[in-house]
């Protein structure tokens, strides 16, 4: 017979309701069964966020992202190869996050803002979630400043504003990145500066682009966050993230920062990759059903702010590579809507010598206009509107045996001014040289000369008119308009300069 004893009994009935408060302990530690391509499955991680940081015994960090039932699925943010099957896993209770500062300045970091210059390391006191949702409505100001950039077919027909979202999209090798990194042009003594973010590249294009912001000494003004082709998807996804963190520290310090993200069809291509390998089901061109959540995310945590977080701006310029001209391919098509404007890049202009490549019709900026100065808006209205008339008349024109006298005036007009849309890399040109060049060709000046001269001849009358008559200019610069003084400056500056070019043209 059992033998009872009440007082045992009534000491473990004690105990517990002495424990009775006490809090259950959840573990935040699991353990990973399976490993593999950069995705751990952890199990026993009862308290984990979606986004949070996790680290596993050796250092390595992770983001849960897949949240099922009995375990989380994990990216590492690295290789991976030292998480072991049975390795033990802690979530660290925080969003990722990646440190900021201004020491990033002139630095090549990595998706982790890890140095990857051989400079040495950088001390960063602050840190900042890699995702942060976009700023709502009251802490953004319309877009009103002019980012004033430097190349004229972008400054006068398709105007970027400070804290615009402006996509670059076209064929391979049709000067994307040209465009984009001279539409950001170093803006000494303006506060400008600019992130730079290369997403899937090969090692060489970037090296490229960093040693051009060296040779213009722009590099001190310049973060580049640099995911090459070479690592893991799960690296080139946060790219992006991270040099838009690094963009809004700079933003919320009352800088005006441009970023350029080169290209974000790779970013999607990783997240593609990501989430088959996470087992999510694919959808179209076998991206996940929510593709078109992250991936344009960057692009949209662009703003002008309000007085509120501080004055500055952060401007997108996401470039998007499309085959064949082809928009309506899976990320165009994400990106487009979430931008206000594109310039579109054709692989035809870029071989037939036209550069930058921008095709002028098509191209569109649907907030920069309202910040567009005044002078430019006088002259500017019509180039876009005839060059793109002209192409159009070019076509029919090669059919028809012989245009009449009013076609061939207005083909010869659009040739002209598409020739003056022409620029040299990393040559920006001020805005009150843009102003007297767009009107020498709008109001037919140019429309005598061969179009081989009309380059030159422009080149010429810009310095000429620096030199001869600066007072032009002076007017346009404090007034930001073109005023009849300035307009009849030009005037004499362009005649003086014809007799001059014609006189040459004669030797
Ligand atoms: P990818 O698809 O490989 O990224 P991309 O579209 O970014 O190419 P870029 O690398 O910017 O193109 O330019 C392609 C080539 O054209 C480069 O050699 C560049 O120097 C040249 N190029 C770009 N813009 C101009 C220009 N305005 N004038 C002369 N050459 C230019
Ligand atoms: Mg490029």
């Amino acid at each position: 017979m059992v033998n009872i004893r009440p007082d045992e009994i009534s000491s473990i009935i004690l105990r517990q309701i002495e424990q009775y408060d006490r809090e259950v302990k959840v573990s935040n530690t699991g353990t990973v069964p399976r490993v593999g391509d950069g995705i751990a499955r952890i199990h026993g991680l009862d308290r984990v966020m979606a986004g949070e940081s996790v680290e596993s015994e050796d250092g390595t960090v992770g983001t849960a992202l897949n949240l099922e039932s009995d375990n989380a699925g994990a990216v590492s943010m690295g290789d991976g190869l030292t998480i072991q099957e049975g390795s033990s896993v802690k979530a660290t209770g925080k969003i990722a996050q990646i440190p900021v500062s201004d020491a990033y300045l002139g630095r090549v970091v990595n998706a982790l803002a890890q140095p990857i210059d051989g400079k040495g390391q950088t001390t960063a006191s602050e840190s900042r979630p890699i995702e942060s949702p976009a700023p709502g409505t009251i802490s953004r100001r319309s877009v009103y400043e002019p980012m004033q950039t430097g190349p004229i077919a972008t400054d006068s027909t398709i105007p970027i504003g400070r804290g615009q979202r402006e996509l670059i999209v076209g064929d391979r090798q049709t000067g994307k990145t040209a465009v984009a990194t001279d539409t950001t042009p170093n803006q000494r003594g303006q506060s400008a500066i600019r992130v730079y973010v290369a997403i899937g590249q090969k090692a060489s294009p970037v090296a490229q682009v960093v040693d051009t912001f060296e040779e213009r000494g722009a590099m001190e003004y310049t973060i580049v966050v640099a995911e090459t082709a070479n690592p893991p998807a799960t690296l080139q996804y946060p790219a992006p993230h991270t040099g838009a963190a690094s963009a809004e520290y700079l933003t919320y310090r009352k800088q005006h920062t441009p970023i350029i993200y080169d290209d974000p069809s790779k970013q999607a291509q990783a997240y593609r990759q990501m989430s088959l390998l996470l087992r999510r089901p694919p959808g179209r061109e076998a991206y996940p059903g929510d593709a078109s959540y992250p991936h344009p995310r960057p692009s949209e945590r662009a703003a002008k702010s309000s007085s509120q977080p501080g004055e500055g701006s952060m401007t997108a310029l996401p470039i998007v590579e499309t085959q064949a001209g082809d928009v309506s391919a899976h990320t165009p098509t994400n990106v487009i809507p979430t931008t206000d404007g594109q310039i579109f890049l054709s692989a035809d202009l870029f071989n037939a010598g036209i550069r930058p490549a921008i095709n002028v019709g098509i191209s569109v900026s649907r907030v920069g206009p309202a910040a567009q100065i005044k002078a430019m808006k006088q002259v500017a209205g019509k180039p876009k509107l005839e060059s793109a008339q002209s192409a159009e008349l070019e076509a029919s024109a090669q059919s028809a045996s012989d245009p009449d006298k009013a076609t061939r005036n207005q083909l010869a007009r659009g040739q002209r001014l598409r020739e003056l849309l022409k620029q040299s890399q990393s040559a920006p040109s001020s805005v009150e040289g843009q102003v007297a060049t767009i009107h020498t060709g709008v109001s037919g000046y140019s429309d005598i000369l061969e179009i081989g001269q009309v380059q030159r001849l422009l080149v010429q009358l810009r310095e000429y008119s620096v030199t001869n008559k600066p007072e032009s200019a002076e007017i346009t610069r404090p007034t930001k308009t073109f005023t009849e003084r300035a307009e009849t400056l030009l005037k004499e500056a362009i005649k003086e300069h014809t007799e001059f070019f014609s006189l040459q043209k004669q030797i």
